[in-house]
């Protein structure tokens, strides 16, 4: 199979790559497969729309228009080889539920389906009480004169649909687009319903799962279907990949990380910014009609298309602006409430270090243009490492600690998607517990057992406030919000709270920390005042603390 196709009506005036089949003749396609192609018109496995993108705008000298139009379909490729998502199907009844509070728009539309096609139930909008399930197994209470009952379907059909429906797969509007459309929507998710799985999930960094109190469910408060929801008793996330749009707008909000895109994910993303090195990267939206735009690409701008527009967080967005040493222009008329903080965040911190911003952001033709005339390279901003095993958390860490350096460039300000924080600790009132450290699932809090150390690295720290909830002592941790420090100190571990071991009186093992002792001891000691066998075993061991009390029962009897 030839991989590669370039597809048009007007033949190319130069040559390309031996790897491309170029063609302005579609019967010579026949029969044929390919894997990606640049035109919409020829059935390929990948669209990448934004080669000819590149051929009809770019200002290239003709050799590197010739070598980037490879290179893009190396690219497109290496999206698809990276992708971690998988089809998975359905198969969908023909229970067909029918809501309108009118009998026209329901006499309509059964009179445009086949007789015997669905098996159709109507229902008028003030008996709905709810919808919940998916697409082929949709569950509808309904109240009736004080009853409730519940219907079974697999599709709906509803006339003015409110947000409710919107929510859940299955469910269809015809007055947001025709009837027509709608019926051939339920007829082709009969036939075959496909989707995909867009989202993985990491549990074990997750700030919601299975805590005591509710930090976060940010993923949730954004998603604009039912495809993530909570279980509140269990305190678990559950995931329907049947709901999920793939906008991607949970990734970018997810605190920890612990959310990612299949289709692109954190490691897809480093190893596509080492194709832009010494490029301007150009990142368009799948949602970016980019047939009708016109714009003059000036010499050394290299486009990539993504799917899921809202995505893109603050790691992915400096990977690129790092690895290409560029500003990056980013164009995408859906911003998501993530990425726009993003962005807001990493070119408050370009423009401390490098009075320039990291991102451009372009939503129309005209402002994509103004963006490309202005993108330029940001001396001395490259960087690059293999961040692959890194968290999200980490790997943005280690990127803006080398924008730093060993300056102090003032403070940006974090939140309210992206949220940042800084860990005081009132080092009378702790013990070294070290509830805290058991608290952190991203590991800002840390227990040195050497030194006997509780100590932070604030740059991990997601300000989620689990550890101040789990502190046994008052007033002893607090979170000051929403604070990057640009200085060194904030991406390295600081010392929160130090002590040493307790040797036991009696055997001299060190067995717990001084404080700890200490604090059991104050409120201990008027109980056993009476008694100095009980006193001493407060600074005891278990081992002799259990001898003593043994030897003094046996004096006693
Ligand atoms: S946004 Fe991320 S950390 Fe927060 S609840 Fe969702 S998955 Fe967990
Ligand atoms: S990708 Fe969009 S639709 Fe899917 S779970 Fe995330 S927010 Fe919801």
């Amino acid at each position: 199979m030839q991989e590669y196709i370039y597809y048009s009506q007007t033949k190319l005036e130069f040559p390309l790559h031996e790897s491309i089949y170029v063609t302005s003749k579609l019967e010579e396609l026949t029969g044929k497969n390919f894997l990606i192609s640049n035109s919409n018109e020829v059935s390929s496995e990948l669209l990448a729309d934004e080669i000819e993108f590149y051929e009809k705008n770019t200002e290239d000298s003709l050799q590197n228009k010739i070598s980037n139009i490879k290179k893009l379909y190396e690219i497109a490729e290496q999206k698809l080889d990276c992708a971690t998502d998988f089809p998975k199907s359905k198969e969908i009844g023909n229970r067909l539920l029918i809501i309108s509070s009118s009998s026209e728009d329901t006499k309509a539309i059964m009179k445009s389906l086949d007789k015997d096609e669905f098996d159709t139930f109507h229902i008028e909008e003030s008996i709905l009480k709810s919808i919940s399930g998916s697409i082929g197994s949709l569950k509808v209470i309904v109240e009736d004169e004080n009853s409730e009952s519940e219907l079974n379907v697999d599709q709906i059909v509803w006339f003015d649909m409110k947000d409710e429906g919107s929510k859940q797969s299955g469910v269809f509007d015809p007055n947001q687009t025709s009837i027509s459309d709608v019926i051939n929507t339920l007829r082709e998710n009969c036939q075959n319903y496909e989707y995909r799985n867009y989202i993985s999930y990491d549990s074990t960094i997750c700030q919601y799962h299975e805590r005591r109190d509710e930090v976060c469910a940010k993923c949730v408060e954004v998603c604009p279907t039912v495809a993530i929801t909570k279980i509140d008793d269990k305190k678990h996330l559950e995931f329907s990949d049947i709901d999920c749009l793939g906008c991607g707008g949970c990734v970018s909000v997810c605190p920890s990380g612990a959310i990612d895109y299949n289709p692109i994910n954190k490691d897809a993303i480093f190893e596509l910014s080492l194709n832009y090195k010494d490029t301007h990267p150009l990142i368009i939206s799948e949602n970016m009609n980019l047939k009708e735009t016109n714009v003059s690409l000036k010499e050394g701008i290299l486009p990539l298309k993504i799917e899921g527009g809202k995505f893109l967080d603050e790691l992915s967005l400096l990977t690129f602006s790092q690895v290409s040493s560029s500003q990056v222009i980013f164009y995408n008329d859906e911003l998501s409430k993530g990425t726009l903080e993003a962005i807001r965040i990493l070119n408050e911190i370009y423009q401390k270090k490098y009075s320039k911003d990291a991102v451009l952001v372009a939503t129309n033709e005209s402002e994509l243009q103004e963006a490309i005339n202005k993108v330029t390279f940001v001396e001395n901003s490259f960087f690059s490492f293999n961040q692959q095993t890194m968290r999200k958390r980490e790997a943005f860490s280690y990127r803006v600690s080398h924008i730093v350096g060993d300056e102090d460039l003032g403070v940006v300000e974090t939140g309210p998607n992206i949220h940042y924080g800084l860990i005081k600790v009132n080092e009378d009132k702790c013990t070294l517990c070290l509830s805290c450290v058991g608290a952190c699932n991203v590991d800002a809090l840390i227990a040195d057992a050497k030194t006997f150390e509780l100590r932070v690295n604030p740059s991990l720290c997601t300000a989620c406030g689990y550890c101040v909830a789990s502190c046994a002592e008052e007033d002893c941790l607090s979170i000051k919000q929403d604070v990057i420090n640009l200085n060194p100190m904030f991406f390295k571990e600081n010392v929160l709270a130090k002590d040493k071991l307790f040797a036991c009186i009696e055997c001299g093992k060190e067995f717990a920390t001084t404080k700890a002792i200490e604090k059991v001891a104050t409120v201990m000691k008027p109980f056993f005042a009476s008694n100095p066998t009980k006193l001493k075993t407060l600074y005891c061991c278990e081992d002799c603390k259990a001898k003593l009390m043994i030897k003094e029962g046996l004096l006693d009897a």
